[in-house]
């Protein structure tokens, strides 16, 4: 397939592609070349800022290599995103890191960053069917729609029930091995072979981390099992998750990390890769690491010789659709004595309180929608959205009448642009297949990012990545 032919669109792409005329464009190469001249020669291009491209970054920087890393946004990190505006610096994005999360814990002891165990809220508030209640009264409730053998098990609780016993994948690494083909199925059909009523997969479909439980392959939760059988808890960053991507990003200079600099266009030539931001700058190294989440590379044209498989996985590929919201709440639970901890089938799906990380005190809720359960509240305007989140809670909780409740902010992964998601949602039948066309470099271009973790989900994976990449370049 020729590079013209390749389907890509790039909506604000360049005024460059407009010339198509031969002699337009070799003044433009001049062009290029000259502001080419003006900047540092990198060896290495890293493409997005997060925790994948930090540590390739890195790597590669201790390594004597030259870098220069583009970003789009104005901050780093990507999907760690620690808000810093509420005192509480509460997290947008990752949060969690496993006791087995290795290279986390190394980067962050190399800072002088803390991991401290994390502490997960009391009880759990159910709302189901109109009628709230503490997860207690959930078995005996009339609004229990779960199969006779399953009523005891709280809604949170369904999806972990099923599928934390007798995994078939022996070892988290084999997850997207030929060999796991055959346990390949949908997180529906995993469900179902194990006794689930259609009752219980739907509610697990309400705040499931997946956009559909038909639509994301039940490896992706049994190799977190096996990630994490040996573990004995998990811990977060106390400053913040994003203290981690500041420190890394800090070892940087000026020239080295490029912020707000979108990628545009990727063109892998005999002599390296070139890419070229929306504002028209051009970049030229030997290599590239691209760690753009799979779902943002449709907004990038790509000049390279992809393989049918490649195209065919960057399509494909959903993420899980994720949207966060923090509000500041007087203790109204203190009043009605349930947890403010909820589960519920209204659109807010879960709520959580919000502590303190110096006192353990609770300042607020985050509100935290997954999946196709987004599409309603995301298309809301901030005032709109503000009505349902106060006035749900309102409702589901009488006792909060009278007292305070904003929402402060609100984001969606899903919508975002330069992440479309919170994690990718490997399709069921499909994960080997595309696990291994992603894998593979295309020529001078490799790719990384939580995507292309081997064994490790979530922030390790994207870390181990990072630095497996800057090593397969290290090695050439
Ligand atoms: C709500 C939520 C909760 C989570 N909870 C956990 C958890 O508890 N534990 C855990 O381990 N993981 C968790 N994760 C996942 C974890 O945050 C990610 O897997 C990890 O941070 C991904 O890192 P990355 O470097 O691969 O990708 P990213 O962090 O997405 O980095 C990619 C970078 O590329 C940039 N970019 C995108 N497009 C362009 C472009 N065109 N040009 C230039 N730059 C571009 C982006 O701005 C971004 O900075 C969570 C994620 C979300 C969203």
């Amino acid at each position: 397939m020729s590079p013209s032919e390749l389907p890509w669109t790039a909506p604000s792409i360049l005024s460059r592609r407009q010339f198509t005329v031969g002699l337009a464009a070799v003044a433009l190469s001049a062009s290029r070349l000259a502001r080419a001249d003006r900047r540092p020669r990198p060896d290495v291009l890293v493409l997005g800022a997060g925790l994948a491209g930090l540590s390739a970054a890195l790597t590669l920087k201790r390594a004597g290599a030259k870098v220069v890393v583009l970003e789009a946004r104005e901050r780093v990190g990507g999907r760690a995103y620690t808000y810093n505006e509420l005192p509480d610096n509460p997290e947008i994005g990752g949060v969690e890191i496993g006791n087995s999360y290795t290279r986390m814990h190394a980067w962050a002891s190399e800072f002088g960053l803390d991991i401290e165990p994390s502490k997960f809220p009391r009880g759990l508030t159910v709302h189901v069917g109109g009628v709230t209640m503490d997860a207690s009264e959930w078995a005996g409730s009339a609004t229990n729609p779960l199969a006779e053998s399953e009523r005891e098990i709280a809604p949170n609780r369904l999806q972990g029930h099923y599928l934390r016993q007798d995994v078939p994948l022996m070892r988290a690494e084999l997850w997207d091995s030929p060999r796991s083909a055959a346990i390949d199925v949908s997180i529906s059909d995993a469900l179902r072979a194990r006794g689930a009523s259609e009752a219980a997969i739907e509610l697990i479909n309400i705040a499931g981390t997946h956009n559909h439980s038909d639509r994301m392959s039940a490896l992706i939760p049994w190799r977190s099992v096996r990630m994490f059988e040996t573990e004995t808890g998990v811990g977060r960053l106390a400053a913040g998750t994003d203290e981690l991507p500041k420190a890394m990003a800090a070892e940087l200079d000026a020239a080295e990390l490029r912020l707000q600099a979108p990628v545009g266009e990727i063109e892998v030539g005999k002599r390296g890769v070139s890419v070229t931001t929306h504002s028209g700058e051009f970049f030229h190294a030997a290599q590239c690491i691209c760690t753009l989440p799979v779902g943002c590379l449709s907004d990038v044209q790509i000049k390279a010789p992809l393989s049918t498989a490649q195209h065919e996985a960057i399509d494909a590929i959903e993420y899980t659709k994720v949207s966060v919201a923090l509000m500041d709440a007087e203790p109204f639970w203190e009043d009605d004595g349930l947890s403010p901890n909820m589960w519920t089938d209204t659109p807010l799906e879960r709520i959580f309180p919000r502590t303190n990380r110096a006192t353990g005190d609770i300042v607020g809720l985050k509100v935290f929608v997954n999946g196709d359960g987004t599409d309603a509240i995301d298309t809301l305007s901030d005032q709109a959205f503000a009505s349902l989140a106060v006035d749900t809670i309102r409702k589901i909780r009488p006792a909060s009448q009278g007292r305070r409740l904003e929402v402060r902010f609100r984001h969606s992964w899903g919508r975002d642009p330069f992440a479309r998601g919170g994690y990718a949602a490997w399709p069921p039948g499909k994960v080997s297949a595309y696990r291994s066309a992603l894998r593979e470099p295309v020529e001078r271009l490799h790719f990384a990012g939580e995507h292309m973790a081997l064994d490790a989900p979530g922030m390790e994976g994207a870390v181990q990545s990072g630095e497996r990449a800057a090593d397969e370049i290290l090695r050439t």
